[in-house]
């Protein structure tokens, strides 16, 4: 074993090598005619990704938080509203609610799937309840199918937080198209990234997807015509080049995403003290971030880390106990699966690029700390 190389947990240099030659040609093509924000390679991107997604309209937007914040505007949600969320989660989830006036209303997840619990959320409508945004955390779906009866009782809408699940699907079909409004980030290290910011909201509503692509270039209904109060949230034309690129190979990468996942499963499924995070049945995960939970976190944090293997941790802290919402009210053990979730997840080295030799000294790593009795570090490398 060569442990003078480390295992990276991301790197996305190599998909640029990869790529190189395809992305240089198209962005001088690009500069050439000057397309920089909109224009005609964000058209071809929003009309290939709805097709990918299965919707019927794509909105090319500036990142992953607009998506949210135009999706909650679209639905009508603002001041004095409540939108009921998680509280484990990249804090953009509840960014968006605060942007509009409204406020996060907490539910604890599932401690397997690390997703919204269905069975949480009624206790937590009120008169005030304009929505339910759940997020596929990591690339596993949400329950979809208990979330839309809830909120088909109640008469709310159902957003779709979908910045880490690119081509994860539940019964066959693809996560954005469950709620009325579905929202992507192109964050370079997500599954689907771009050369920048960027995001995108998916829909099946005419009047709605509209309504965003007016908000996102100053609200204009047309040229000079401001029909209300807009925002500059446009998708920049390299964005759109880069992204057009990169969807073709998409399913690939998700496949051996998917297949490096399982042989982890397959190796650290009988190993003491560590939890592999399950796909949720009838699902298929898009293994965005793989985080399996571990009672001693650190310890095995700093482990792998003598033998080179790069860890990280998404996310420490569970939203409802940032500083920035402490206004809220919570406390701690107000959603204790979140919170030992937050305590005891450790991300591990999983991306398309990884070559067979690094996921097998991911594995035997993770080994030789379970059968050297998890503690005792391992001789320097
Ligand atoms: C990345 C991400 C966002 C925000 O996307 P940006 O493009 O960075 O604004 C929102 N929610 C989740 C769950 C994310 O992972």
């Amino acid at each position: 074993m060569d442990a003078t190389e480390t295992v990276p947990w991301l790197d996305l240099t190599r998909q640029y090598q990869l790529l190189r030659q395809e992305i240089l040609q198209t962005l001088d093509q690009l500069m050439q005619q000057g397309s920089f924000i909109l224009g005609p390679y964000v058209q071809q991107f929003e009309t290939e990704f709805a097709r990918f997604i299965g919707a019927r309209h794509c909105v090319g937007l500036n990142s992953g938080t607009s998506a949210l914040q135009l999706a909650l505007i679209a639905c009508g949600v603002g001041p004095g509203d409540q939108v009921i969320t998680v509280p484990a989660t990249w804090i953009s989830t509840s960014w968006a609610i605060s942007y509009v006036g409204a406020r996060p209303v907490y539910v604890d997840v599932e401690p397997d799937t690390y997703c919204m619990d269905p069975r949480r959320v009624e206790a937590a409508i009120t008169p005030q309840t304009r929505a339910i945004l759940p997020v596929h955390l990591y690339g596993q779906p949400a329950d979809m199918t208990a979330l839309h009866v809830i909120a088909r009782r109640h008469g709310l809408a159902v957003i779709e937080d979908a910045c880490q699940a690119h081509g994860a699907s539940l019964g066959g079909r693809r996560m954005g198209t469950f709620g009325r409004v579905g929202c992507f980030s192109f964050y370079p290290g997500k599954n689907l990234g771009a050369c920048g910011e960027a995001g995108c909201i998916v829909t099946d509503d005419d009047a709605i997807a509209l309504r965003i692509r007016q908000l996102r270039d100053h609200a204009q209904a047309s040229r000079h015509v401001h029909a209300e109060i807009g925002y500059n949230m446009r998708m920049e034309g390299i964005q759109g080049a880069v992204l057009g690129i990169k969807l073709k190979y998409l399913e690939a990468w998700t496949e051996r995403r998917r297949h490096i996942a399982r042989q982890y499963e397959a190796a650290w499924a009988e190993v003491p003290g560590l939890t592999t995070p399950v796909e949720r049945s009838g699902a298929r995960h898009a293994r965005h971030i793989y985080a399996l939970r571990c009672d001693g976190r650190s310890n095995l944090q700093q482990y792998l880390a003598r033998l080179g293997i790069v860890t990280a941790v998404h996310y420490p802290t569970p939203l409802h106990l940032q500083p920035a919402y402490r206004h809220l009210g919570y406390r701690a053990g107000d959603f204790p699966e979140a919170e030992a979730l937050c305590r005891s997840q450790l991300t591990l080295p999983l991306f398309p690029e990884m070559n067979d030799e690094e996921v097998a000294r991911v594995i035997g790593a993770v080994y030789s700390w379970a059968e050297s009795g998890r503690g005792s570090m391992p001789s320097a490398a």
